[in-house]
């Protein structure tokens, strides 16, 4: 950041002309090697275009922008002229302010200066004596305190200390008044309790500009035994006006004034109270600045100019910062607009102004008196664009035949129902903040209804329970504040909702983890509800034939609306097996195949289409024998299916006698009794960060207990593999804040993130150890990469154990990381167990990003370099007496389970509906072939060698 310094000051220098002033400036600049000599010219050239004067005897002198190149380091020079220069011809200067800017820095420069021109400094510009005192004028004008509504959160959600300090800290970063790291400077022993639930906290460093967050919470918090309902973040700086911070503390420690903050659950009161700026309710319009520079001196002027051409005010604010009356040049300098940055204007109600603003906006979408490259601007209509998905960008020919991704079982067939994306137009900006809000407080009535009356004509749980995940949704209150936030900054009802949306959803597919990512088509879902509802838009009409529905993505509850009878088969461009479409689609026992790309979409109307939702294959126009063996190939199936089922509750046993436990995966507590249902003789991944995430705050020691709870009663005695939390930057818990990270797969993840909040970890394993019971237990710790990881986290369940004794524990580690599987033979010595994931082995050790839109087809667990890495586990535990299992999605793939088999694996963890099937299919297989088998694909050169000599 620019500052000005005593050191860049150059007291008694004398030009007798402006010429001679501005070779004595670039002297300076070349003298600190700043610029080259060149860079006159670009000096000479800005002020023929018009002068630098800004006023007060001060002129900022600065190059054009193709006198750049002369730039070597962007920097700030001073000089004084005690006599004066002519500047303007009718203005002298005092003071010249030389800049060389590589790129928009001078306006941050404009800002500082801009607090010195609030003032008649002329006089004592001139007058100077010493360095010091021009900076000292220049910066005369202490920073005051911004107090804003903008910087107020009512009714937060906020389940602890953290979450309020990380709330607190994001608002002033949203409004640019601190920069990152101004989080870690909040160190709770600076906590002060005000009085009431009121509490505040303050830190000086990372700050860009002094003020005020105010958080209020929903529900207050106990901290240190007392409430904590709001909390005051106060950015501060040495040089912050005092006079203004302390009316600020006189309010907080009036008792009376403090109760009645404490009961103000209105932003705008709140902000009247402590006397903080309030955005008024004027009528506004907005304009993406698109002048290069920024919103320097000249087209500010020239603003200044149209916007006194209205007799009432006009006042203009950037980004959702502070409105400033945009008749004041000094004040629109100080904003410190930049290209790109939106400028919002209100007009004073009842007046000229109104009107007038159309003017305003016209004036400087035409640059203010500069030639401007336009902004797509997006101020006017907008186009909800499509759900973006990698597969659109495919070629659209469509296939005769093709692969997608098998979501729900069955063969089906029938002509071809076309639904394309559908586009909402709306206005961007609405019309009042008042209307728009009711506006979408209708649409979210609208829509509750209408899921209502799904929920009671639907005879489905599965279906009901979407449902009424779709109602918490459009209930939670993060969702409407932010909605409510982007409507108080003017923007329409149907542009808040679905930005928000989008950006929710976006979030959420960024998971890595596929079941939390593939939520993300249900906020959509909710989300073109509402929006359709806002922009007046009919629903679909279903067709009156039985038909293949072949749409983008089926949303569920598109799929739960449809008439099962109609509907013969779905067929999407996108999505995944594990989708709520899907999931329904099964409910209904609706055959689907997803995620076979955008191509589908150019399906004519009416053509036959026949998919397999067993293999995800689908044929366009199949000829008559085709179907024909499809159907046969189903009732196959279907018999297959339903003898595995008959004989799930038994063990899995080749046929030389080699027996294997069978295992399920599972996210949810309640879906124990579903797997044991299903033949699992253990849960053997319990991933309960998925646990965590069915919780809309952080379960506590006692919620987390019951759950557990629920999980060892239904499993009757069966050992349960639990691993611990496995959040990080790719799977965010959204009431653990984190700084963002650049890799998040390789950054503060599982165990790493864990050890760094060891709280976390120790409550957790209290929960486990309590519920047990002494039932059988098995902890495992996700992402350990090292040693030391390993034995710290074993030390704190170590103590942990001395707490709470526990028989039947055994620990163990995840080996999802290449150090782990290489280093086994050291780690075996001392975990009890280790369970393979395959899913991060493989990504960690292809180095393919297992969410990868185009790569992670190529990321197979079978590839041998996996397989080498699974022998070497294997043989280290069971060469110090320890078992093994693989957690991974491979573990329920068919062709890879003999090769885990013949590699000596204990356990094999998966699905609980594959269950059934690798029981079967385990029980025609020979340990002793499957041993055979490999040993010789750990010899193959790729992951499809191994599938084809499997095959
Ligand atoms: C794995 O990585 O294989 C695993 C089972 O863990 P998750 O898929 O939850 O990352
Ligand atoms: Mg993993």
């Amino acid at each position: 950041m620019l500052a000005l310094d005593t050191q860049h000051v150059r007291m008694n220098q004398h030009a007798v002309d402006k010429a001679q002033a501005l070779q004595c400036l670039v002297d300076i600049l070349v003298e600190d090697q700043l610029v080259q000599p060149e860079y006159i010219q670009g000096l000479i050239g800005r002020e023929q275009q018009s002068a630098t004067y800004l006023g007060q005897g001060i002129a900022i002198p600065h190059g054009t922008p193709q006198s750049r190149q002369y730039i070597l380091e962007t920097g700030v020079r001073l000089a004084h002229f005690p006599e004066g220069v002519v500047w303007d011809g009718e203005n002298k200067i005092y003071l010249a302010v030389v800049i060389a800017a590589k790129s928009d820095e001078h306006l941050q420069v404009l800002q500082i200066l801009t607090r010195a021109l609030l003032d008649d400094v002329s006089e004592r510009v001139q007058n100077a004596q010493s360095a010091q005192q021009i900076i000292e004028l220049l910066q005369a004008q202490p920073p005051s305190l911004n107090l804003h509504e903008n910087l107020i959160t009512t009714q937060a959600v906020v389940t602890d200390i953290d979450d309020f300090l990380w709330q607190a800290s994001q608002l002033l970063k949203q409004q640019k008044m601190v920069e990152s790291g101004f989080l870690s400077q909040l160190q709770l022993k600076n906590m002060i309790h005000l009085g009431e639930d009121i509490w505040s906290i303050s830190a000086n460093q990372h700050v860009l500009s002094p003020a005020v967050s105010i958080i209020k919470a929903e529900q207050p918090i106990q901290y240190q035994d007392q409430k904590l309902g709001t909390l005051l973040c106060i950015a501060s700086n040495p040089q912050l006006d005092m006079s203004q911070f302390n009316r600020l503390m006189d309010i907080f420690f009036d008792p009376e004034q403090l109760q009645a903050l404490s009961q103000q659950q209105d932003a705008q009161h709140l902000a009247q109270l402590i006397g903080a700026d309030v955005i008024p309710d004027w009528a506004s319009q907005r304009v993406i600045l698109a002048n290069a520079h920024g919103l320097h001196a000249r087209p500010a002027t020239q603003l200044v100019n149209t916007c006194k051409a209205f007799q009432g005010e006009i006042q203009v604010s950037v980004d959702g910062g502070q409105f400033v009356s945009a008749k004041s040049l000094t004040k629109l300098l100080s904003l410190g607009c930049k290209r790109g940055q939106t400028l919002t204007f209100i007009a004073e109600p009842e007046t000229d102004a109104v009107a007038g603003l159309s003017a305003v906006i016209a004036a400087v979408k035409q640059g203010l008196g500069e030639e401007v490259e336009p902004i797509q601007d997006e101020a006017d209509t907008v186009v909800a664009p499509e759900p973006t998905h990698p597969m659109l960008s495919e070629t659209l020919t469509v296939p005769d035949q093709s692969q997608g991704i098998a979501a729900s079982s069955g063969l089906a067939f029938g002509p071809a129902h076309v639904v394309k994306p559908r586009q909402f137009q709306y206005e961007r900006f609405g019309s009042s903040v008042k209307v728009e809000s009711e506006k979408f407080d209708i649409a979210i009535h609208q829509v509750k209804n209408s899921i209502r009356q799904f929920i009671a004509q639907s005879s489905i749980d599965a279906i009901k329970q979407i449902f009424m995940a779709h109602l918490e949704m459009l209930d939670d209150p993060d969702l409407i504040q932010s909605v409510q936030r982007g409507l108080k900054q003017n923007l329409s009802a149907a542009a808040a909702w679905h930005e928000h949306i989008e950006a929710a959803a976006k979030a959420q597919e960024s998971l890595n983890d596929r079941l939390l990512a593939e939520r993300a088509a249900d906020l959509r879902d909710i989300g073109e509800r509402v929006l359709a509802v806002l922009c007046g838009a009919p629903e679909i009409v279903e067709p009156q034939e039985p038909y293949i529905l072949v749409m983008h993505d089926v949303g569920p509850s598109d799929v739960a609306r449809l008439n099962k009878d109609r509907v013969a088969g779905i067929l999407t461009a996108v999505g995944g097996a594990s989708a709520h479409s899907a999931i329904v689609a099964r409910a209904l026992g609706i055959p689907a195949v997803v995620g076979a790309g955008a191509a589908v979409l150019n399906i004519p109307n009416h053509s036959v289409v026949l998919i397999n939702g067993d293999t995800g294959e689908f044929v366009v126009k199949p000829e008559a024998q085709r179907i024909e063996q499809a159907m046969a190939e189903r009732e196959r199936q279907r018999q297959l299916r339903e003898q595995a089922e008959q004989h799930c509750l038994e063990p899995a046993i080749t046929l030389d006698q080699h027996a294997v436990e069978i295992a399920a995966n599972i996210g949810k507590v309640h879906a124990t009794a579903k797997a044991v249902e299903q033949g699992a003789e253990a849960i053997g991944l319990l991933r309960t960060e998925l646990v965590f995430m069915s919780h809309n705050s952080a379960p506590n020691e006692a919620v987390q207990e019951a759950d557990y709870r629920v999980v060892f009663d239904a499993l009757a005695g069966r050992p349960l593999v639990v691993r611990t939390l496995d959040v990080g930057g790719d799977k965010p818990l959204p009431y653990l804040p984190m700084e963002p990270e650049e890799n998040p797969f390789l950054g503060l993840r599982g165990i790493r993130l864990t050890l760094r909040q060891p709280e976390l970890l120790r409550q957790q394993l209290v929960a486990l150890l309590k519920a047990a019971d002494n039932r059988p237990l098995r902890i495992m710790f996700p992402m350990i990469g090292r040693v030391e990881e390993w034995r710290e986290a074993k030390a704190i369940l170590d103590e942990v154990r001395a707490q709470h004794p526990c028989e039947h524990l055994e620990v163990g580690i995840m080996v999802e990381v290449p150090a782990a599987a290489l280093l086994s033979p050291i780690l075996a010595q001392e975990v009890d167990f280790f369970s393979i994931g395959t899913n991060d082995l493989t990504q960690y050790t292809m180095a393919i990003d297992r969410g990868h839109p185009v790569l992670s087809a190529e990321a197979d667990g079978l590839h041998p370099s996996i397989l080498l890495l699974i022998d070497q586990t294997v043989r280290a535990a069971h060469q110090h007496g320890k078992w093994v299992g693989i957690c991974g999605e491979l573990a329920g793939d068919p062709k890879a389970v003999p090769v885990l088999m013949g590699l000596g694996v204990d356990e094999l963890s998966m699905s609980s509906t594959r269950i059934p099937l690798v029981k079967a299919q385990i029980r025609q297989l020979n340990f002793a072939d499957c041993q055979q088998l490999a040993q010789r694909a750990l010899l193959c050169d790729s992951a499809t060698a191994v599938r084809d000599l499997v095959e």
